[in-house]
């Protein structure tokens, strides 16, 4: 009796979830007034006063003089097309909702930006970029502390700390990350969104081993496979879920938020624990790294057409990824001190 109860509870909390879920997905697009625009747009090219020249192209498409390449050139025209009339729509309707005094809705997942040139989303993308350069400035003066300022093991040439090949790794991944997130924010298209969560979720995946490596002290090889071998494993598995059998967004946040608030809280306790000199630094990462992750929880529709949400949050990170470096190279120069005195 008890298990059909609780089975029963199960299955209305999962479909209030999928209601929800939909309800989610977004107000905007299935509005019939913009679907009626976007299909008019697309076979007209005309919407207001603006004329979209990749749409006018549809009334020469018996003509096949170009050859091998035409099929392409046509496909790629279509896509055009359907961004423009779906921007030049979402445009026309978020004026008539502004002058309405309504609040602006999400289409296809997506506040309405206004563009700026060929960027789709100019602030997150700017930002994104900004990050990029500071993991690259940050890792190279890492890199140059461990190869040239901090002593080396006399017999390997290699570094004291026995983190640093972790740390370039996390570089590399962090780099990736936000390589992907200043394209995606640049043009979105079901390509570089695929290649931009990818990259989030393996950055989030190796840093929650990182964040367990370094927290429990684990130096031997067998050790370490053992920490890194689970989560590898499932973090594998969903990037193929996301990009071969379906794009889940709800699923895609719930698992990034738990591998984000399991990192975090591993900081925050080994950070309460420690005496290790920089443990303030630690604390101050790990507490604005949990405010700035309140920002993409609670979205909000962009200011002024530009600064939503998830743009502050990508701004929020600059300042935190320029102390967590800074933590990063102390801890550096803190361990290979300690085996030094150690050797002694
Ligand atoms: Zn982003």
């Amino acid at each position: 009796m008890g298990g059909r109860v609780w089975l029963v509870r199960l299955a209305s909390l999962l479909a209030l979830g999928l209601v929800l879920a939909s309800v989610d997905a977004s107000l905007g697009d299935v509005d019939p007034q913009y679907r009626t625009c976007v299909e008019e747009c697309q076979t007209t090219g005309v919407i207001g006063e603006n004329i979209i020249s990749h749409c006018k192209s549809q009334e020469n498409q018996n003509d096949t003089s170009g050859g091998g390449s035409w099929y392409t050139q046509e496909q790629w025209k279509q896509l055009k097309c359907k961004a423009d009339c779906r921007y030049f729509c979402m445009m026309q309707i978020e004026g008539e909702r502004e002058s309405l005094g309504l609040n602006p809705v999400k289409y296809h997942g997506k506040w309405p930006f206004l563009h700026v040139s060929v960027f789709q989303e100019p602030l997150s993308a700017a930002l994104s970029a900004i990050n990029l350069l500071m993991h690259f400035t940050s890792w190279l003066s890492f890199f140059l502390l461990v190869k040239n300022k901090l002593p080396l093991r006399p017999q390997t040439r290699r570094t004291y700390y026995e983190y640093t090949s972790l740390w370039h790794i996390y570089a590399m991944l962090s780099m990736n990350a936000w390589f992907w997130s200043t394209i995606f924010h640049t043009r979105d298209i079901d390509l570089t969104e695929k290649l931009d969560y990818s990259a989030a979720v393996a950055l989030l995946g190796y840093s929650l081993i990182l964040s367990l490596i370094r927290t429990f002290n684990v130096k031997d090889e067998a050790t370490r496979v053992m920490f890194a071998a689970p989560i590898l494993a499932f973090v594998t598995t969903h990037i193929l879920y996301l990009n071969f059998y379906e794009l889940d967004y709800g699923w895609n946040m719930k698992v990034c938020v738990v591998m984000a608030v399991v990192q975090l809280l591993t900081w925050a306790i080994w950070a309460g624990v420690t005496r290790h000199p920089s443990r303030l630094k630690l604390w101050i990462v790990v507490f604005g790294g949990a405010l700035a992750m309140l920002l993409e929880l609670y979205d909000f529709p962009p200011y002024m057409g530009y600064a939503d949400a998830h743009s502050l949050w990508h701004a929020s990170t600059i300042p935190l990824t320029y102390l967590w470096w800074s933590f990063i190279k102390d801890d550096a120069e803190f361990r290979t001190s300690t085996l030094i005195k150690k050797a002694k």
